[in-house]
């Protein structure tokens, strides 16, 4: 006798998550094509003005830009090129390395940066209507997903809690905040994981990996 709900037929839950996660990025995908034919910006133009804005103060590489949005360096060089041509930003010499290329947003880039954020607010909206419980179970899912994807070389940069030198998980008896982050010194319950820091500094790949383990053993019996 089957154990599926009759709903499930013949997939599985992680099959389901799978399609629910494929939902909201064809959503998105569609969010970026509607907001940015209008302006004339494609999908990844966007995600660079977007990316741009989030890191606003910080020099941002053309090669950082490729690996973080996960494409390839020709296609972030063709797109930084297209944006600069529109005028939405500019490229100088690093100021610590004249090799390397910094791009950063002017004042048009900065405007239409934040219009194109907005292609998420469909997303946010759902997010935003989960419990605080429901949100924090979420983000660790996303945290493993996200380690996942770097393992399997998808992603090469993601700056967040589980991967960081700051990181010390479940070294605190509160089952509410059993984190600790060591760059502001404070314990840090689920719910507060970062999937993309300012201050994330990288472990070695050894450090890395025993703050994961710790992280996935620490939950257990709790
Ligand atoms: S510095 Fe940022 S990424 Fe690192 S542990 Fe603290 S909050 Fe997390």
């Amino acid at each position: 006798m089957s154990t599926s709900l009759p709903m499930h037929g013949d997939k599985s839950v992680a099959d389901h998550i799978t399609i629910g996660l494929s939902k909201v990025a064809a959503a998105l995908r569609s969010q970026a094509w509607e907001g940015g034919t209008a302006r004339r910006l494609t999908p990844t133009q966007g995600q660079i003005l977007a990316l741009l804005a989030e890191r606003a103060g910080e020099p941002v590489r053309l090669n950082q830009v490729a690996a973080e949005l996960c494409m390839t360096a020709a296609t972030a060089s063709d797109a930084v090129a297209t944006l600069e041509q529109k005028r939405l930003v500019t490229k100088s010499r690093s100021s610590d390395d004249h090799r390397a290329l910094t791009i950063a947003l002017t004042g048009a880039g900065r405007r239409e940066a934040q219009r194109t954020m907005g292609w998420t607010d469909v997303v946010r909206a759902g997010v935003a209507g989960m419990t605080p419980d429901e949100q924090a179970v979420f983000l660790r899912g996303l945290t493993k997903i996200i380690r996942s994807l770097q393992e399997q070389g998808v992603i090469s940069i993601a700056r967040q809690c589980a991967g960081c030198t700051y990181f010390q998980p479940y070294v605190h008896a509160d089952a509410a905040k059993p984190h600790h982050c060591g760059f502001v010194n404070k314990p840090m319950g689920e719910g507060q994981l970062r999937l993309d820091c300012p201050d994330f500094i990288p472990g070695s790949e050894a450090e890395q990996a025993d703050r994961w383990r710790q992280f996935l053993d620490g939950s257990k019996g709790r």
